[in-house]
Formats: C-alpha cells, structure tokens, sequence
C-alpha cells in the first residue's frame, strides 16, 4: 500500500474528510492517485452527450408528470455510479465541479428550455452529516457554465423514509408534501430545471415540481447525472 492509501486507512472515512481532501484525490472510477476522475473514467460522464433528447428507444418513456423534459448525462453504473456514490457518502466533493460540467454539456445540447437551475435538496440530517448538499453543489456548478441563476427554492418539509426501502407505489405518498418553496424565494413565472444526481422513478422529482408549481412556477423540467432504471 502506498503512502497516502495507508494514510486513507488510518484517516477512516468520516471524522477526517476535511483532513482527506487535502490528501491528493483518487480516481472515483479506477483508484488511480491523481484526480477526482481521471482522464480515462472522466468520459464516462458524457456517455450520452450526443443522444437525442428525450427517451431512446426501446426504454419506458415515462416522464413522471408534471415535467416537461427529463435529461440525465449516464445511466447509474460503473464509473458514474462510483463517482455518485463516492460524492454522496465519500466526501469528496471535489467530484462536484466534474459532474456539474457534466449536466451542463448534456443540458446545454438538449434543453428546451428553462431559466434557473434548482437543486433537490438532501435532508437536512444529510447535509450536516456531509457537510454539504451534493445536489446543490451540481446545480451551482452546471448552472455558472450556463450563465444561469442557481436557487435554493426548495426546502424539505419532513424526513422522509429512504425511497429505496420503498415500492413504487409507496414512493410517492412517501413523498407528497415532502417539499416546500422556501420563504423568500420567487419562482412565480419561471420556468425551473430541477437538478440531481440521481432520479429513479422520478417521484422525488414529480414531487419537488408540483411544491414548485403550486408556488406559480410556469413549467418544471429536470437533469440528473444518472438515471436508474
Ligand atoms: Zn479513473
């Protein structure tokens, strides 16, 4: 083992991610020592980058109402995956400024529209257990390279159970009500991008449209950085 993967072992992976980041990064995708993602895993963020909007072929189209488009840079797997998950529940967040750019390519290329960015916000338990708010973090990103205003418009309401501990039909009673506009924010008349960084079934997404909607936004679209199927 090397220097610093010894010092990984030692640091653990909670008490010192402040500690970690100061450490050189290691490829999410491959481990290698260098950057968050390496050259070589880094593309596999753009799988999609030329698809055509909308649902390929031969994949259930279904865009949870009410949004208008759904975009997703990768599906869940490989490199992707690890990159998610190693910004969700590893620290490092300096993934974040990666897969942001990310969305911004796929978004810029397909969106048929929309004026603010608006990220799905983590429960707050999460949020301080991370230090930060992964999908806010992606929304600020991806919307500075798209010369757009990224908002805070939505807060959560309650804890919700995991969704993935739920079926599809629970999800989205678990979630009704879950999301609120926060006090403050002006969504009246805009036409919103929800970002995160993975959708499922869109639940959480159809959930944070219609808490935006009821505010009197005038359309709701998203972008995620995967998509589970
Ligand atoms: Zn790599």
């Amino acid at each position: 083992m090397d220097l610093v993967g010894g010092l990984r072992g030692v640091l653990g992976s909670v008490a010192n991610r402040a500690l970690d980041l100061a450490l050189p990064a290691q490829c999410a995708g491959c481990r290698r020592e260098g950057a968050a993602l390496c050259s070589e895993c880094l593309p596999a963020l753009d799988v999609r980058l030329e698809a055509e909007p909308g649902v390929p072929i031969g994949l259930p189209a279904d865009i949870p109402p009410p949004l208008l488009q759904l975009e997703w840079c990768a599906p869940f797997t490989g490199v992707t995956r690890r990159a998610v998950h190693a910004l969700k529940y590893g620290g490092e967040r300096r993934l974040a400024p990666l897969m942001g750019a990310a969305v911004a390519r796929r978004w810029g290329r397909v969106a048929a529209g929309g004026d603010a960015f608006v990220p799905v916000p983590a429960s707050p338990d999460r949020v301080r257990e991370r230090g930060y708010d992964q999908a806010a973090l992606l929304s600020g990103e991806a919307a500075r390279r798209l010369r757009l205003p990224s908002l805070r418009a939505l807060e959560r309401t309650r804890t919700t159970t995991a969704q993935f501990d739920l079926d599809r039909a629970h999800r989205a009673s678990n979630l009704r009500g879950a999301f609120r506009v926060a006090p403050g924010v002006n969504v009246a008349g805009r036409w919103i991008v929800l970002v995160d960084d993975v959708m499922t079934t869109g639940a959480t997404l159809a959930a944070c449209a219609t808490a935006l909607l009821e505010a009197g936004a005038m359309a709701i679209s998203a972008v995620a950085v995967a998509r589970e199927r």
